[in-house]
């Protein structure tokens, strides 16, 4: 393992400076935390609000990521009350927490780690604590004790699996007073923690035990290449290219949304094919998490599915039957540690592994799913480790499950922000690149919708894809170019959105095209085009996006960009009114044959929306041409047409489709929304 130390860049830093520089290197390692997990201390003397000496403990905040740490994401606490509770017998995890609260120094700041008495207790000044691959790999076996003391003689010592909590702290704390002698300690089916008398010799060692027991472990591989069995279902031998996952994402998803919308992630990396190709990892992965800190995110297990179908259609249902046996299980590991005061939690797993196709991984957005992939990595590597070293064991199932419902672990999802209004649904817009489309994919990814733009427009997809998610988070955008004429077109990109997020939930139907022409003077091919695109493309649209809606089975919606011509139609504008007309009609059917799964279909009729629009750029002449106005004069003479007298922007429109694709139009289906600003011409009759 790589020591990232470097006495140039923490030349000059102390204190809390110090401790945030060593935790960014501990975090810039995966193989030693990830996401979120591990923390780290400093005990040092401060002046305190009245400027008196005071001996203070740095800890990081619950819920901070290593890796991004920074002064402000740790908690300053008055050391000597803290360590007056080693005098006590025991304390609940509740009576900790309280005392916690009293032992700040100062209001706003971020709520201390669950083992904060644990790093109080350790009697040096610099303390670190990291659920290392290598470590956990040593731990998680039955021999774990002997294995240890026989790797690391006197330097470490060993406490048996603990949960978390005041007696952990003081076990912790006892062992490092009596051996002052010692470098850390390693928690059984847990991590490592290493302290020094500085940052640098605690951090030292921490990469030191890690490499120490990374070398025996490629010794124990060697000699045991193939302890969970030879690959026998091998990598790639399920899939057929893109179609297989396209047709299976969806059924999962139908399946594990039932409470609540999932993202979902797919993985096929040869490190994932490679582990459950192998036989043993069918049994080998239903033992446990590598560490009890993961299960919040990864759940007791995945769902493994064994010798999965070569038949898609067989493969589906055996998916299904597998995600409702593990509702079933799951819902039974409940029930056998009931008690009245917890509240059932998603009963389907966060991870699907199926041989010879990949891993399915979920989460409430695409970062979600992301967490679970990246943990499940360390989890069969560690599995991995354990079997060549002896066999993987993990905590047992009742520890698992007082984990799992851990109120202080439950605690911090209640410290998440209210889900948004659109998080966990996926929200397909064709004609994103500009105008009402590009304004719409914002104004969904505002709402936590994760969105997939499509436009005819290369550099404009990239751009509009690039903005939301520098706006709103890595992923919260994907996108691929579209044009919804072309048949194979849409059901490739349909196919890219469900592998991007694993499903559907929404379709924006707005590209669209416009020619203004008098019938007389309008050709063939003019006509035609309108047709291709204003109706033939809706179609496309609303045809694939019905398949993927239907074969999830959560309903789901369609909105419709249509325009104030199809009520109100005006000269030279045949091509355009007489094709968006069409796509009305198309929708309107649309409503009245999936009403019964769910799917709700309305319409928007916009009316003069210029700004940020490629149609009007191109058409805004022949326009201004058939109102008799001059082209400078036209924007003044649209909104001097409406009622309100106001300009149409394609924000306005996109509150509108917001409007129409949400729970709050949830009795709305077939329906025509105008945003022009009041036209009454267009009034619905
Ligand atoms: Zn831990």
């Amino acid at each position: 393992m790589k020591n990232l130390w470097s006495d140039k860049d923490s030349k000059k830093l102390s204190g809390v400076e110090m401790l945030a520089y060593t935790s960014r290197l501990i975090g810039a390692n995966p193989d030693l935390v990830v996401w979120g997990g591990g923390n780290s201390s400093i005990k040092c003397l401060e002046p305190d609000h009245k400027g008196q000496e005071t001996q203070v403990m740095y800890i990081k905040g619950s819920g901070s990521d290593m890796r991004t740490i920074e002064k402000k994401h740790f908690t300053r606490l008055r050391l000597e009350e803290l360590q007056l509770l080693e005098e006590r017998e025991a304390m609940t995890d509740e009576e900790m927490v309280e005392y916690l609260g009293h032992t700040m120094m100062g209001g706003n700041q971020p709520r201390p780690s669950i083992e904060t008495l644990l790093h109080a207790f350790v009697p040096h000044d610099h303390v670190y604590h990291t659920h290392a691959d290598a470590i956990t790999s040593l731990t998680d076996t039955p021999g774990s004790q002997a294995l240890i003391r026989k790797l690391f003689g006197k330097e470490l010592g060993f406490v048996p699996y603990t949960r978390p909590g005041f007696t952990l702290s003081k076990w912790v704390g006892k062992i490092a007073k009596v051996d002052l002698n010692l470098k850390g300690v390693i928690l059984d089916k847990h991590g490592l923690i290493t302290w020094g008398r500085t940052a640098k010799e605690a951090y030292d060692r921490t990469i030191s035990f890690c490499s120490k027991a990374e070398k025996f472990i490629q010794a124990a591989k060697r000699k045991r290449p193939a302890s969970l069995g030879r690959v026998t279902v091998k990598p790639g031998s399920l899939v057929e290219g893109l179609k297989r996952r396209v047709d299976l994402l969806p059924v999962i998803r139908g399946t594990v949304s039932e409470s609540q919308r999932m993202i979902l992630l797919f993985d096929d990396s040869p490190e994932v094919l490679d582990f459950i190709g192998r036989p043993g990892a069918a049994r080998a992965s239903q033992l446990g998490p590598m560490t009890p800190d993961h299960i919040m995110h990864i759940k007791p297990k995945p769902l493994f599915i064994q010798n999965p179908s070569k038949d898609p259609a067989k493969l589906a249902q055996q998916l299904k039957a597998g995600l409702l046996l593990y509702k079933k299980n799951y819902l039974s590991y409940f029930n056998r540690y009931k008690d009245p005061k917890l509240t059932q939690l998603d009963p389907y797993p966060r991870i699907i592994l199926i041989p010879g196709l990949g891993m399915v991984t979920t989460g409430k957005n695409w970062q979600a799913a992301k967490i679970v992939q990246d943990l499940y990595h360390h989890n069969l590597r560690v599995i991995q480790n354990s079997s060549a070293i002896s066999r993987f064991q993990a905590i047992n199932e009742k520890e698992i499950h007082r984990f799992e419902y851990w109120p202080l672990e439950n605690y911090k999802l209640t410290l998440l922000p209210k889900e948004k209004e659109f998080s966990r649904q996926v929200v397909l817009v064709t004609g994103g690149a500009s105008g009402i489309g590009r304004a719409t994919a914002f104004a969904f990814a505002r709402e936590g919708a994760q969105v997939f733009v499509t436009d005819l427009n290369v550099q404009g997809t990239t751009e509009t894809v690039e903005a939301i998610c520098q706006k709103y988070g890595a992923h919260a955008a994907e996108g691929c170019v579209l044009n919804v004429g072309d048949e194979k077109g849409v059901q490739t990109a349909f196919e890219k959105c469900v592998l991007a997020f694993g499903g559907l939930d929404i379709v924006f139907s707005n590209a669209g095209v416009a020619k203004s022409s008098s019938i007389k003077n309008l050709t063939l091919p003019e006509w035609e085009q309108n047709l291709k695109v204003n109706a033939t493309g809706h179609f496309l649209v609303a045809r694939e996006a019905v398949r993927i809606l239907q074969k999830q089975g959560l309903g789901g919606n369609f909105v419709l960009n249509a325009t104030k011509n199809v009520t109100a139609p005006g000269k030279d504008f045949a091509a355009y009114s007489s094709s968006k007309a069409a796509s009305v009609q198309l929708a309107r059917i649309l409503a009245i044959e999936h009403g019964e799964d769910g799917i709700r279909v309305n319409i928007v009729n916009p009316d003069a929306v210029f700004e940020g629009s490629k149609l009007w750029e191109q058409m805004s002449r022949q326009r201004a041409k058939a109102h008799g106005v001059s082209i400078e004069k036209l924007k003044e003479f649209y909104v001097q047409r409406n009622l309100l007298k106001v300009q149409v922007r394609a924000e306005d429109v996109a509150e509108a489709v917001l409007f129409l694709a949400s729970s709050r139009a949830a009795k709305t289906t077939g329906a025509m929304l105008p945003v022009d600003g009041g036209v009454k011409e267009a009034f619905l009759r």
